[in-house]
C-alpha cells in the first residue's frame, strides 16, 4: 500500500488546539496533519536539577493535549531526542508534504529552526512558520525610520495605535479538527522515561476570573492580595492564547494591557539584541565591577538576608516555583544594587526555579533591576527594601507567610545595611559609569 502524504505541526510554546495560528494554517490546507511534540535532549540535558517544576508542567500539557486529539480521533505523536534527528527520522518513515511551526523568538530556537529548516529544504519539503506568541512580532512595530524601539512608553503608544481587531482575532481552529490523521493513541514518554521525578508542582488555573482584571490597576502591587492573573506561566508555554488574553484585556482594563505590551516590547528587544541573553543592553554596564560574594549570594537565595520582604519573595519563590512582580523588582534590585552581584547570577536563579521562567522577560526584568536594560530603572534608583515593605505589605500579611519567625530573635540580621549599601552602589556604578 502507497504511504499516504501527511503534513505535520510541530508543537512548542503552544501547546493547545484552539486559536492556534500555525495549526490552522496547517489543517486548512486539507493535508491529514500529524500533530508532533518533541522532548528536546538537548534543552532536557541542560536542567540540572531532575525535579524540574516545568517538565512536569510541559508534560502535564502533552498529556491533555493528547487525550483532547484522543477524543478527535486521532493522537500526538511524542518524539524524545535532538529535533534535527527527530525530523530526519520522520521523513523515512513518511511522505511528508509540509512542515508548519509558529515563531520561537530565543537565540537557540532561531538557530534549531533554521537547522530544521535547511534540512526539510534540502529533502524539498517547506517548512511553514507563523506568528502565534505575540501580537506584534519582530520589526511589526518601529520607530518612524524602521528601527526597533528600546523604550517601553513610545513603543506602548505605537502597540495602541496599530492593533486592531484584525490582530487579535482568533484562528479557528476547531473548524478543521477532521484534517488530523486519524489514529489509535500511542504510549506518551513517563517523566521517568525522560529522566525526571516527579514534583510538587501546583498547576495554576488557566483561567482567571474577571473580577482580579477588573480591579488589577489597584491591587496588583500587594503580593499578599490575590490581585494578578497568575496566567504567567500558560503564556509562556502557550497553554493559552495571547490573542484571547488581549481581547480580554481591551475589554476590562488598560493597566492589565499594559503588561501583556510589556510582553511583546521584550520579545520584540530579545529578537533584535540577542547579545542581551549573554551582556548587559548598555555595554557601559558590563564594566561594573560586582563583588559576587558567594556567601551573600547563598543567603539571597535562601531567603536569608534578613531584609523580610526580600526573604518572603526568594521563599516564595523556592517553595512554589513563582513570585509576585512586586517583589522580583525588589528582590533582583537587592542582589544588584544592596550586594553588588552581577545580575546575572540572579537571572540563572530565576531561570532555574521560575515555573513561568522565559528568557525575554526574565531578562527584561533583571536588566530593568540592573539598569543595564533598554528603559531601565536609573542606577541611582535604590529600591528600600523597608520602604517597599511599608508601602506594599503595610499589614505584614504577605512576610508572615513566608517569614514566620521575621520578627523573632531567631531572624537574620541585615546582610548589609541599607544606607551603606545604596551609597556604595550609586558610587560603584558611577565610576564604572564615568570610565567607560
Ligand atoms: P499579571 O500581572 O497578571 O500580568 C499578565 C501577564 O503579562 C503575565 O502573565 C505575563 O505574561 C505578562 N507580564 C506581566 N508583567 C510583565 C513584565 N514586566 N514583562 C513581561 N511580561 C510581563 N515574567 C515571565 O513571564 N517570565 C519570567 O521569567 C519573568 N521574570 C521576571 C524577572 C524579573 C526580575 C522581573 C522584575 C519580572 C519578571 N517577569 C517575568 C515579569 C512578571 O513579574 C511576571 O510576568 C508576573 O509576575 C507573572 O504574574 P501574573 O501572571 O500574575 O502577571
Amino acid at each position: 500500500m502507497d504511504t499516504p502524504i501527511v503534513s505535520i505541526f510541530w508543537f512548542r510554546r503552544d501547546l493547545r488546539l484552539t486559536d492556534n495560528a500555525g495549526l490552522y494554517h496547517a489543517l486548512k490546507v486539507g493535508i491529514p496533519v500529524i500533530p508532533l511534540f518533541i522532548y528536546d535532549s538537548d534543552i532536557l540535558e541542560q536542567l540540572s536539577d531532575r525535579e524540574d517544576r516545568r517538565v512536569q508542567f510541559i508534560h502535564q500539557a502533552i498529556e491533555s493535549l493528547a487525550e483532547s486529539l484522543q477524543l478527535l480521533g486521532s493522537y500526538l505523536l511524542v518524539k524524545h531526542g535532538k529535533p534535527l534527528e527527530i525530523f530526519s527520522q520522520l521523513i523515512q518513515e513518511k511522505k511528508i508534504a509540509a512542515v508548519y511551526t509558529n515563531h520561537d523568538y530565543e537565540p537557540y530556537a532561531q538557530q534549531r529552526d533554521a537547522a530544521v529548516e535547511h534540512y526539510l529544504n534540502k529533502h524539498a519539503i517547506p517548512f511553514h512558520t507563523y506568528k502565534d506568541q505575540v501580537i506584534f512580532e519582530k520589526s511589526e512595530i518601529t520607530k518612524p525610520d524602521g528601527k526597533p524601539y528600546t523604550v517601553f512608553t513610545p513603543y506602548k503608544k505605537r502597540w495602541l495605535n496599530t492593533v486592531n481587531s484584525f490582530y487579535v482575532k482568533s484562528y479557528p481552529t476547531e473548524k478543521y479538527t477532521s484534517q488530523f490523521v486519524t489514529m489509535p493513541p500511542e504510549p506518551l514518554p513517563t517523566l521517568k522515561d525522560l529522566g525526571f521525578r516527579e514534583t510538587d508542582l501546583r498547576t495554576p488555573g488557566k483561567s482567571v476570573t474577571e473580577k482580579i482584571i477588573a480591579h488589577y490597576d489597584k491591587t496588583r502591587d500587594y503580593p499578599a492580595l490575590a490581585g494578578t492573573s497568575r496566567l504567567s506561566v500558560h503564556l509562556r508555554f502557550g497553554t493559552i492564547s495571547i490573542r484571547q488574553t488581549v481581547q480580554l484585556a481591551q475589554k476590562l482594563n488598560v493597566t492589565w494591557l499594559n503588561e501583556l505590551i510589556w510582553r511583546d516590547f521584550y520579545h520584540m528587544i530579545l529578537y533584535h539584541f540577542p547579545h542581551v541573553e549573554s551582556g548587559a543592553f548598555k555595554p557601559a554596564y558590563d564594566y561594573i565591577p560586582w563583588q559576587n560574594n558567594e556567601n551573600h549570594f547563598a543567603h539571597w537565595c535562601a531567603g536569608n538576608t534578613g531584609y523580610p520582604l526580600v526573604d518572603a519573595g526568594m521563599r516564595e519563590l523556592n517553595v512554589t516555583g513563582f513570585m509576585h512582580n512586586r517583589v522580583r523588582m525588589v528582590v533582583a534590585s537587592f542582589l544588584c544594587k544592596h550586594l553588588l552581584i552581577d545580575w546575572r547570577w540572579g537571572e540563572a536563579y530565576f531561570a532555574a526555579k521560575l515555573l513561568d521562567y522565559d528568557l525575554a522577560a526574565n531578562n527584561g526584568g533583571w536588566q530593568w533591576a540592573a539598569g543595564s536594560g533598554c528603559d531601565a530603572a536609573p542606577y541611582f534608583r535604590v529600591f528600600s527594601p523597608l520602604a517597599q515593605l511599608q508601602k506594599f505589605d503595610k499589614q505584614y500579611l504577605y512576610v508572615k507567610k513566608w517569614v514566620p519567625e521575621w520578627e523573632s530573635s531567631n531572624y537574620s540580621k541585615p546582610l548589609v545595611d541599607h544606607e551603606f549599601a545604596r551609597k556604595r552602589a550609586i558610587n560603584t556604578y558611577k565610576a564604572a559609569l564615568t570610565e567607560y
